[in-house]
C-alpha cells in the first residue's frame, strides 16, 4: 500500500492531464496523446505492450506508475448468456458491480460512480449499503475498459445507473463521460451516454448551465410530493416542482428529450390515479417516460402483476402524443443473477 501511495496514477487523467505528465517527466507533448490512445482507444494497460515509446519511458511507466486499479473478483452470466454481472474489487478492498447487457445489435454497459450511496431511496438494493465512497474517474473508467475488452461485441451505449449517485460525484462522473466521448478515447457519441440521477437539483442545474450534451435521465418514480418523500427523502431537499423545473428546461435548451425513470411498485404508486397524476406532471415536456416494472430485493416492496403493469401503461399510452411524451417499458435484464436496476448491493 505505502509503494502504491508513492506511484503516479495514470488512469482517469485527461487528455491534458497526460500531456502535462508527460512533459514534467522530460517528454513531449504528443507522448501523452499516445498514452491517451493506448489507454483508452485501445485499452493498453501494460506499458510492455505500448509499441511506439521508447524503452527509456517505457522502463518509467513501469516502475512509477499504476494503469489498473480495480480486479475482477466475480463474474456471472445469465441463463441466456446476454447478461454478465461483473464484481470487481479496488484497492482499498471496497467492491462495486458492473453489469453489461446485449440486446440485439445494442450493447450497453451499467457502470456504477460511488461505492454505496446516500440517497436512501427506500425501494433501492444499494441504499442498504449506506455510502461509502465516490469513485475515482480511473476506477469508472477501468469498468469499460474491462467490459470492452471481456465481451466480444461493440459497445453501444453507456449508462451511470448502477450503484451510486452519479451527480453527488459530478466531477469524477464528467470526467469519465467526456474520455468515453473523446475520438481519441472511446470514440461514443453524446447521444449514446446516458446519466441518471434521483434529482439532485442544483447539479441538473449546473450540468445544464455547462451546456452538457450527455443524455439525462431523472428519476421521478411517484406522482406527487408526498408518495415520493416517502420511497424518496430526497425530495424533501428538492420537491418535484423544482425537479420537474429543471428537467423542463434540460429539454428545452437542449431540444433534446428528457427521459423521466418511474419504478413501478406494487400499491404505492402503481393506482390509476397515479398514471393520470403522472401525465399531468410531465404534460408538454419533451420527454421518453420509462416505467420500470420493479425488480424484487430483499425489501417490503413488491412488483405489480402484469395485468396492473398493463393498465397503468394504458393510461399512459393514450395521451402521449398529445402531451409530448413517450412511454417505453424497460423490463429489467439480468434478474437471475441481480443485475436488474437496482438490484446492485454488495455485502462485506
Ligand atoms: N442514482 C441514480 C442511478 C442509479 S438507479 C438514480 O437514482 O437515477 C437507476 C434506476 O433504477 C433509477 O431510476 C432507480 O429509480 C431504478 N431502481 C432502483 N431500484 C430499483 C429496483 N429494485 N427495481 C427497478 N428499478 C430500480
Amino acid at each position: 500500500m505505502q509503494e502504491y501511495k508513492k506511484k503516479n496514477i495514470l488512469i482517469g487523467k485527461n487528455l491534458e492531464e497526460l500531456q502535462n505528465w508527460t512533459q514534467i517527466n522530460g517528454e513531449t507533448k504528443f507522448r501523452g496523446t499516445q498514452l491517451f490512445e493506448w489507454v483508452y482507444k485501445r485499452g493498453v494497460l501494460d506499458p510492455k505492450q505500448m509499441t511506439n515509446i521508447s524503452d527509456k519511458f517505457k522502463n518509467l511507466l513501469e516502475n512509477e506508475c499504476i494503469f489498473s486499479t480495480i480486479k475482477l473478483e466475480k463474474l456471472s452470466t445469465s441463463n441466456n448468456n446476454k447478461t454478465i454481472k461483473y464484481l470487481f474489487k479496488l484497492k482499498d478492498n471496497q467492491f462495486i458491480e458492473t453489469v453489461s447487457m446485449i440486446d440485439g445489435k445494442f450493447h450497453t454497459v451499467c457502470i456504477s460512480s460511488q461505492v454505496g450511496c446516500n440517497v436512501d431511496c427506500k425501494f433501492c438494493a444499494t441504499a442498504s449499503m449506506g455510502f461509502i465512497r465516490n469513485l475515482t474517474a480511473g476506477e469508472i473508467i477501468e469498468q469499460l475498459i474491462y467490459v470492452r475488452s471481456n465481451v466480444n461485441q461493440k459497445i453501444t451505449n453507456v449508462v451511470f445507473m448502477g450503484m451510486g449517485e452519479p451527480f453527488m460525484n459530478y466531477d469524477n462522473v464528467l470526467k469519465s463521460a467526456d474520455i468515453f466521448h473523446d475520438n481519441l478515447g472511446f470514440g461514443l457519441s453524446a447521444k449514446r451516454i446516458t446519466i441518471s440521477t434521483a434529482g439532485i437539483v442544483p447539479k441538473i442545474q449546473k450540468y445544464i448551465d455547462e451546456n452538457r450534451n450527455y443524455n439525462l435521465a431523472v428519476s421521478l418514480n411517484a406522482p406527487t410530493d408526498k408518495q415520493r418523500e416517502k420511497i424518496m427523502p430526497i425530495n424533501m431537499i428538492w420537491p418535484l416542482k423544482d425537479l420537474i423545473r429543471v428537467s423542463n428546461e434540460f429539454s428545452i435548451g437542449k431540444r433534446k428529450n428528457i427521459m423521466f425513470e418511474y419504478v413501478l411498485l406494487k400499491g404505492i404508486n402503481d393506482h390509476q390515479e397515479d398514471a393520470i397524476n403522472l401525465m399531468n406532471l410531465i404534460k408538454g415536456i419533451n420527454s421518453k417516460l420509462n416505467i420500470i416494472p420493479y425488480n424484487e430485493t430483499d425489501g417490503i416492496y413488491k412488483r405489480p402483476k402484469e395485468q396492473e403493469i398493463d393498465n397503468f401503461i394504458q393510461i399512459l399510452l393514450k395521451n402521449q402524443k398529445k402531451f409530448g411524451y413517450r412511454v417505453l417499458v424497460r423490463w429489467s435484464k439480468g434478474q437471475d443473477i441481480n443485475a436488474g436496476c437496482g438490484q446492485l448491493v454488495v455485502n462485506n
